[in-house]
């Protein structure tokens, strides 16, 4: 019998955790997919394509020209438009689609977030008195910041903002997660941050900030997530690796 094609949509830590525990398996043969955004890129337990498929006609062609069995999202939380393609391109095509996806933080006791739908309302939220801001969002989309320039930023992504933002204060750092609590802690108060600006991403790699928000009573403009709703979605890689040996048992082969 051949083996079971699946494609792992990446760029997460999850997905290649996946896709290691899948590599170990005999009766699966997986290549994980990457947008090829970034510069060095991690090593990978399976063979990777790397650039985007030309929007969800390009997926759902590629999906069926390979005949996968198979379509997992383990994108990040906040790649809406790979996960929007994702869902078209599975409809199209009727080929099983689930995402993994870890859970979003939750406020606890002692957070001051205020949660925004989108990275411009963030912007929006800082207010108009000049502030000391962390902008812990990524690159890409740090130029909504531009129209806010009475603030002073500290920017921190894995590569390069470019062009560098059009405001008057600005301090880059280049840093890769994971990111610990009193590390976290020692930046904010070296730099006299007054509000950070973060992205609800989940997990523990870049909790630290959070936690350390907390303890410091940092206010967070915490931007929420915007996710296709109706996608089956697991949370851990354990429940992913469940999924997969469920959708291709003999039972769900035989309909039952
Ligand atoms: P996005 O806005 O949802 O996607 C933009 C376009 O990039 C997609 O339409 C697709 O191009 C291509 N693309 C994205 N992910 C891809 C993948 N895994 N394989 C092939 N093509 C992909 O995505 P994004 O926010 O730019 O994120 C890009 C990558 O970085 C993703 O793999 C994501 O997991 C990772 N990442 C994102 C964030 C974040 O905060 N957004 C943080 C950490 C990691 P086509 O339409 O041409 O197919």
């Amino acid at each position: 019998m051949g083996k079971h094609r699946i494609l792992i949509l990446a760029g997460t830590t999850e997905a290649r955790q996946l896709a290691t525990a899948l590599a170990e398996r005999t009766d699966y043969d997986s290549l994980l997919s990457l947008a090829g955004r970034t510069a060095e890129p991690m090593a990978q337990p399976v063979p990777v394509r790397s650039g985007g498929f030309g929007g969800s006609d390009g997926l759902a062609d590629f999906l069926t020209t390979e005949k996968f069995d198979l379509l997992i999202d383990a994108t990040h939380p906040f790649a809406a438009r790979i996960s929007h393609n994702a869902a078209i391109a599975a409809g199209r095509t009727g080929i099983p689609l689930f995402a993994l996806r870890r859970a979003e933080w939750k406020q606890e006791p002692g957070d001051r977030w205020t949660s925004v739908r989108s990275v411009p309302e963030a912007a929006l939220a800082l207010g108009t008195a000049p502030n000391r801001v962390f902008l812990a969002i990524g690159r890409q989309e740090a130029f909504h910041f531009e129209s806010a320039p009475q603030h002073s930023y500290l920017i921190r992504s894995v590569d390069p903002v470019t062009p560098r933002l059009d405001i008057p204060h600005a301090l880059y750092i280049l840093a890769t997660g994971p990111f610990e609590e009193a590390a976290e802690r020692q930046l904010l108060i070296e730099n006299r941050i007054e509000v950070i600006v973060a992205k609800n991403s989940g997990g523990t790699a870049t909790h630290g900030k959070i936690a350390a928000a907390r303890a410091l009573g940092i206010p967070v403009i915490m931007v929420e997530r915007q996710q296709p709703a109706d996608v089956r979605t697991v949370e851990t890689v354990k429940d992913a690796l469940g999924l997969v040996d469920h959708l291709f048992s003999p039972e769900m082969k035989r309909g039952v």
